[in-house]
């Protein structure tokens, strides 16, 4: 298993289950329960992974950047829950069910799914290759399809899971020099709700957030000012709003803007 904090080569801190087990325990609503966070080793799924863990979640992440994850391990486990950060990229088949076999061995079964990993890309159509296209779509739709694929049987066997795909207000607007990343986006607006019917009969929900722009270092938007955009952390309050929402309810859509515009 090539997990941070487990392969010897890479780790020189002590490993994230001894982490674990040296920090006390958090209580929590979500304690008892593991999530997966796709790209939680920074901006907005580090975000959603930390209020996950705040809320007692055990919780694995993934993401290539080897350092990043190492550093994002480490702050999740101060909270005192089970950690696995594992290097994958999340457009592989074989990465993922990789990742996915390995979260499940070293946490148990996965109960939330959180599909945040993805990248952005602006400009004309025209201007764009087409392995910039490839790209863009491996990396915000299809790796949903491979993560979702390799998570839902095991959620299908529990009858109970959540599965909330980060989208963007991007999925549901057009907008000039949008062309690409827009199609990524109403993609995974479409793949959200036709799973969220497939699903929903075995108690999984399929929930799909919205947000407009945020302040991370998300690729080609441009500088952008702090005061008049969301947070990461803002988008981290709704997954958790849906992680802990009612038995009986559905929250299958939030769209989330900046309260101020000026
Ligand atoms: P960042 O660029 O800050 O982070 C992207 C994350 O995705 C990183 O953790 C990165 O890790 C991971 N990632 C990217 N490609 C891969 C890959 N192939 N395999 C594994 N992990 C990958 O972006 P944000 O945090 O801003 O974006 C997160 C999500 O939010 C995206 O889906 C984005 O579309 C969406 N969103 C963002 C908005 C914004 O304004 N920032 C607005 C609306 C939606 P690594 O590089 O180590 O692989």
């Amino acid at each position: 298993m090539d997990s941070i904090g487990k392969s010897k080569e890479r780790c020189a801190a002590p490993s994230m289950t001894e982490a674990a087990r040296t920090a006390p325990r958090a209580p929590g609503v979500l304690a008892g329960k593991v999530a997966l966070i796709t790209g939680g080793n920074r901006g907005i799924g580090k975000a959603i992974a930390l209020r996950l863990a705040q809320l007692g979640a055990d919780v694995a992440i993934c993401g290539r950047d080897r350092e990043a994850l190492r550093a994002a391990a480490g702050e999740l486990a101060a909270h005192g829950v089970r950690v696995h950060a594992q290097p994958a990229d999340v457009t592989s088949s074989s990465e993922v069910e990789a990742l996915v076999k390995a979260s499940q061995a070293a946490l148990g079964g996965i109960a939330i799914l959180v599909n945040n990993a993805g990248m952005g890309l602006f400009g004309p159509l025209q201007e764009k290759s087409e392995q910039e296209w490839d790209s863009v779509m491996n990396t915000n739709l299809k790796s949903v399809f491979l993560v979702s694929r390799a998570v839902i049987p095991g959620m299908v066997q529990r009858k109970s899971g959540d599965i909330i795909n980060i989208s963007s207000l991007a999925g549901k607007n057009t907008f000039a020099g949008g062309a690409v990343y827009c199609a990524s986006k109403w993609g995974l607006q479409g793949l959200s709700g036709c799973m969220a019917e497939d699903l929903r009969g075995y108690g999984i929900r399929v929930s799909a957030v919205c947000p407009g722009s945020v302040f991370t270092e998300f690729s080609g938007t441009g500088r952008k000012d702090p005061g008049k955009v969301l947070s990461a952390d803002d988008v981290a309050h709704a997954v958790a709003m849906i992680a802990t929402q009612g038995p009986r309810s559905f929250l299958s859509e939030v769209h989330l803007r900046p309260l101020s515009k000026t």
